[in-house]
């Protein structure tokens, strides 16, 4: 079967956020036909949009898969559900958002499904931990993550 590189974003504001994505990481291992083939440090950023909530911690994970992009995107919602809730009572919040960012070159708009992801060009906590592990990333339709990383530099995160 053709195996395919993914990278996707991880991030957490609640509970044990580096345990959670500990756990996120090795759940990404452990789906059918995929490989974690690298994983960034972890960084602490200010939260974007929505201010009245804690830090985040983000990483970035690359994957080898034979899994097809809708079908990686419900594997990663999946886990989402199995570990990212607090165990404290029922339906408390999320504490984990796992991101399909890129799949190989491709450029993806289908029902619930944009990749690249539309955002991430914008984002540091996207851009420094993906570029720890693909230093020369290309964003299709954007260019050299790099390049994208230059326009947030105003974006303060902290390397945990
Ligand atoms: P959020 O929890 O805010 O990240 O939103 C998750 C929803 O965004 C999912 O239900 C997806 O259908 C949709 N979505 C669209 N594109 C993507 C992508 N590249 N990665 C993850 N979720 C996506």
């Amino acid at each position: 079967m053709t195996r395919h590189v993914s990278f996707i974003g991880l991030g957490s504001n609640l509970g044990e956020s580096g345990d959670q994505l500990a756990q996120a990481l090795i759940r990404l291992n452990q789906l059918p036909g995929t490989t974690l083939l690298a994983q960034s440090g972890l960084y602490r950023s200010a939260p974007v949009g929505y201010l009245d909530q804690p830090d985040f911690v983000n990483a970035v994970a690359k994957i080898s898969t034979t899994l097809m992009p809708q079908v990686l995107l419900a594997a990663l919602l999946q886990i989402e559900r199995e570990c990212g809730r607090e165990r404290t009572f029922a339906n408390a919040p999320r504490t984990l958002d796992l991101d399909v960012l890129l799949y190989d070159d491709r450029q993806i708009h289908e029902h619930g499904l944009t990749v690249p992801h539309p955002q991430m060009h914008r984002r540091a906590f996207v851009l420094l931990p993906l570029l720890d592990i693909e230093p020369d990333c290309v964003i299709p339709a954007v260019g050299s993550a790099r390049e994208a990383m230059q326009g947030c530099l105003d974006q303060v995160l902290d390397r945990l």
